[in-house]
């Protein structure tokens, strides 16, 4: 195989892929390192103006945008993407769960309501979107889904109980559905990132004990920028991965090395 052909196993033209929680931090460098390989992209976020500048970012590409509002936790709205991208653009061929949310406490304090949007969030709302979208890959016979998961799932975490459940499941939830799927032509696996400058970790880079730690863990010597996950979801996103399957493909500068 020629070098230009191994390259193109990576290319993502025509291809539709779904992003949840696309309006900012790892989820908006996923869409646009997506486009950037050729995908059309279907926006989530919750709000509506909350994707301004990811459909500015996909737009200056060439490549199509449909935004559309969801909530992940609400089951209706899930079915609701579905049927608009298959109204829209036809099909989808990539899904990526991306939205989460994390909720930090004591674990002999944590509230009932943060244990249960934390898991509704970051693991139910997982399955359902798979399931949703699972059913028309099955159909098509072809499909690539991508969870993100955690190298929580992998360790405990300190302070966040149902985030490190959650993504413990999310893991457990993407082999199982290999193992399901696979069958199909149809890959599900996910990414696990280290510790990325975004929201989600604001409160642990301003806790600078907890902060140096974390940075003396890292081989790297560097917290992740949401770039440094483009390689990892295209290449899980494209023909390149097609004999991987339920594979947690862990993205940290080596923390889980340690
Ligand atoms: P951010 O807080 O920066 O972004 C979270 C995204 O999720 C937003 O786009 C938000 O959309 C969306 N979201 C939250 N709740 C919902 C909901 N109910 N329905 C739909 N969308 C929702 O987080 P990150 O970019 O850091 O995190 C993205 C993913 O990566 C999460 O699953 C997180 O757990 C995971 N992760 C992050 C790590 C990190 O170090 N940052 C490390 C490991 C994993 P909006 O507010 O616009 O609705």
């Amino acid at each position: 195989m020629g070098l230009h052909q191994v390259l193109d196993l990576f290319r993502l033209d025509g291809r539709v892929a779904i992003v949840s929680g696309a309006s900012r931090g790892l989820g908006k460098a996923m869409a646009i390192g997506l486009a950037e390989a050729g995908a059309d992209i279907v926006a989530l976020s919750t709000h509506l103006p909350n994707l301004r500048s990811t459909i500015t970012a996909v737009r200056s590409l060439g490549r199509t945008i449909l935004p559309l509002r969801c909530d992940v936790t609400v089951p209706s709205q899930i079915e609701g993407v579905v049927q608009e991208t298959l109204a829209h653009l036809g099909k989808v061929d990539i899904l990526v769960n991306n939205a989460g949310i994390i909720r930090r406490a004591p674990a002999q304090q944590y509230s009932r309501s943060d244990w249960e949007e934390v898991l509704a969030t970051n693991l139910t709302a997982v399955f359902r979107f798979c399931q949703a979208v699972g059913k028309h890959m099955i159909e098509r016979r072809q499909g690539k889904i991508i969870n993100i998961a955690s190298v929580l799932s992998f360790s405990g975490g300190i302070r966040v109980p149902a985030y490190a459940t959650s993504k413990g499941g999310v893991a457990q939830l993407t082999k199982a559905l290999a193992n399901e799927w696979g069958q199909y032509h149809i890959q599900v696996n996910a990414i696990a990132p280290g510790y990325f400058k975004t929201d989600n970790t604001v409160e642990i880079r301003r806790d600078k004990k907890r902060s140096a730690e974390i940075s003396a863990r890292i081989p790297a010597g560097r917290w992740g920028e949401p770039d440094d996950l483009k390689g990892a979801v295209v290449f899980l996103a494209s023909s390149a991965s097609d004999y991987i399957n339920g594979h947690i493909l862990v993205v940290d500068g080596g923390w889980m090395a340690r």
